[in-house]
């Protein structure tokens, strides 16, 4: 489904993404995982068309995506920073992406109280964004990022700011969401342990490099490099 070739960006003359190569499949989630500045949120951001190249190609169900705008990529995006509307309702952030559509007001409706449902809020759609719990207000930009349908969801560090316990809940709660819908997901994420529940695949960034990529046992077993090695945690 996303196919990125020899990708870098290059901010002044320090390269934050150098020469990525990755391929993500469809109905596969993969997560990235790197230090801080390691270029992950970078990557994300090319592919949804926020963040121009300096070199490669980001293909998207094999069309190249240089001249396709943001809101015409199909991808959604989560960030862990992206605050929900304050003066919309629950039902009026998740039908954000809609409303961009041009959905009938009924449409945005049913689809609204579906993905309500869908992430544990059925209801929801009236209440003040103010009422909700952090961990609500999670799912809330998760339905939110959902609703149109995207063909790719990239979430940036989506449960960043959650207790460990709570976070521990979500990740298999949308593990077993992403299986049922067959999403397609590219998420970030500092947490390994994270990754490993939610991955089929992981990829390991290091200074805008892929340091080794494989499924979470793969690169548990057998870390190719000392760092990979160091970074998971594992340096006796
Ligand atoms: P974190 O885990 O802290 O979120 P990250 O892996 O997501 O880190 P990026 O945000 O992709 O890292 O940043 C990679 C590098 O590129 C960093 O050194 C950052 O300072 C630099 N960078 C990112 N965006 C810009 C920008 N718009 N202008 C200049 N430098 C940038
Ligand atoms: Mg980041």
């Amino acid at each position: 489904l996303l196919e990125l070739a020899g990708v870098s960006v290059r901010f002044g003359g320090r390269a934050a993404v150098d020469g990525v190569d990755l391929e993500v499949a469809e109905h596969e989630t993969v997560c990235v995982l790197g230090p801080s500045g390691s270029g992950k949120s970078t990557l994300l951001r090319v592919v949804a068309g926020l963040q121009p190249v300096s070199a490669g190609r980001v293909l998207l169900g094999g069309a190249d995506q240089a001249r396709v705008p943001v809101h015409r990529r199909g991808v959604g995006l989560m960030f862990q920073d992206h605050q929900l509307f304050p003066h919309r309702d629950v039902g009026g952030n998740v039908a954000f992406g809609l409303r961009v559509q041009g959905a009938s007001r009924a449409a945005q409706q049913a689809r609204v109280a579906e993905l309500l449902e869908l992430v544990g809020l059925p209801g929801a759609g009236r209440r003040p964004v103010s009422s909700l719990s952090g961990g609500e207000q999670q799912r809330v930009a998760l339905a939110r990022a959902l609703a149109p349908s995207p063909r790719l969801l990239m979430l940036d560090e989506p449960l960043g700011q959650l207790d460990r316990g709570l976070r521990e809940r979500l990740v298999m709660e949308l593990r077993e969401l992403f299986t049922r819908l067959g999403t397609t997901v590219l998420a970030v994420t500092h947490d390994q342990g994270e990754a490993f529940a939610l991955a089929d695949r992981v990829v390991v960034m290091r200074e805008g490099r892929i340091a080794q990529t494989g499924t979470p046992l793969e690169v548990w077993q057998r870390p190719a490099s000392e760092f990979v090695a160091r970074f998971l945690g594992f340096d006796n």
